[in-house]
C-alpha cells in the first residue's frame, strides 16, 4: 500500500490516519471524536475535512457533522 501525506502538511502520515500527528491534535475534540466514528457518514465527514483543508481553512477552526 503507498504511503500519502499528510492532506495539511505534506509530512509523513500514519496508514489508517486521516492526519499526521501533529495536525490531528490541532483539531478541536468534537471533530476529533467525529472523525473517529466508522458509520455510514464517516465518508462525508473526511470529505468536509480534506475540503476545508483545501481551502487553507486553520485546523483548529475545522468544524464537520456529528
Ligand atoms: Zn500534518
Amino acid at each position: 500500500m503507498r504511503l500519502t501525506p499528510c492532506r495539511s502538511c505534506r509530512g509523513p502520515r500514519r496508514p489508517g490516519n486521516y492526519l499526521c500527528h501533529t495536525c490531528w491534535c490541532q483539531l478541536a475534540m468534537p471533530v476529533r471524536r467525529a472523525l473517529c466514528k466508522r458509520d455510514t457518514r464517516a465518508l462525508a465527514r473526511l470529505r468536509q475535512l480534506h475540503e476545508q483543508i483545501d481551502a487553507r481553512v486553520p485546523l483548529v477552526e475545522i468544524a464537520v457533522s456529528a
